[in-house]
């Protein structure tokens, strides 16, 4: 968005009317290219998990990962490698992928992206505080390990995963009816703020009726973010504060 004088910002507030609305009960964050960056952990670990399972290798090179779920991934890599993708299949290669996920966090040079850990400490702090959740491809376990190798998984009360549903859309709607449960009452859209890097995460947001902010740390850039037409898009999280993000 242009100021008077014509230059333009990193941040932009589009649509959300936050005193009309009211204020965020809950927070939703996808994980990578949003709160981290595992240094490519996962993709490492999906071909060598795929390779360990199955013997068959190169599976992961012709598929895009960001924006994904966990189980679209496996259902594509079965697709390009002749697996039949059973539920037993599955049980086998997400068994590997999580023995691999940690050799890999271990040797990255990951972490939290700017402003990570500054909003969530905002967050945290503001009084009548929102519910803090994420909302991501990942499967619970696996997201587990990746926000506890930098010290972030307890942060977080509640989560959508890809265990949920393989489609991002449902994961979404399945992290506000968590969040619901958790603050004991049905939440209406413009009540949840959901964050992610990718168009994907944008739309899981609308879908479920949510407010969204796209961050260009990962798997988009800020212009591609912006053409989704979220309520905000950054290029990192130091350009938006708790308060602007919860409307109080
Ligand atoms: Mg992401």
């Amino acid at each position: 968005m242009a100021d008077t004088l014509g230059r333009t910002h990193p941040t932009i507030q589009a649509k959300a009317d936050n005193a009309a609305t009211g204020p965020v009960r809950l927070v939703l964050f996808d994980i990578d290219g949003t709160l981290v960056s595992t240094g490519g952990a996962g993709m490492k670990a999906f071909g060598e998990a795929f390779e360990a399972a199955f013997g068959v290798t190169n599976v992961t090179g012709q598929i895009k990962f960001a924006g994904r779920t966990d189980y679209s991934l496996f259902r594509e890599m079965c697709r390009h490698g002749g697996i039949d993708c059973t539920a037993e299949n599955r049980e086998l290669f997400f068994s590997h992928y999580l023995r691999l996920v940690d050799n890999h966090l271990d040797a990255s040079k990951g972490g939290p992206f700017p402003g990570v850990v500054r909003m969530l400490d905002e967050l945290a702090a503001m009084p009548d505080a929102p519910a803090l959740g994420l909302l991501t491809g990942n499967i619970r376990e696996g997201a587990r390990r990746k926000l506890v190798a930098y010290g972030l998984w307890d942060r977080f009360a509640l989560g959508g995963f890809s265990d949920d549903d393989e489609d991002r859309n449902l994961i979404a709607a399945a992290a506000a009816a968590k969040g619901g449960e958790y603050l004991e009452r049905q939440l209406a859209g413009p009540e949840i703020v959901v964050v992610g890097d990718t168009p994907k995460d944008i739309s899981c947001g609308k879908h479920i009726g949510a407010r969204t902010l796209g961050v260009a740390t990962g798997g988009a850039t800020l212009e591609a973010l912006r053409a989704c037409g979220p309520d905000w898009a950054v290029a990192d999280l130091t350009h938006l504060s708790a308060t602007k993000v919860c409307g109080r």
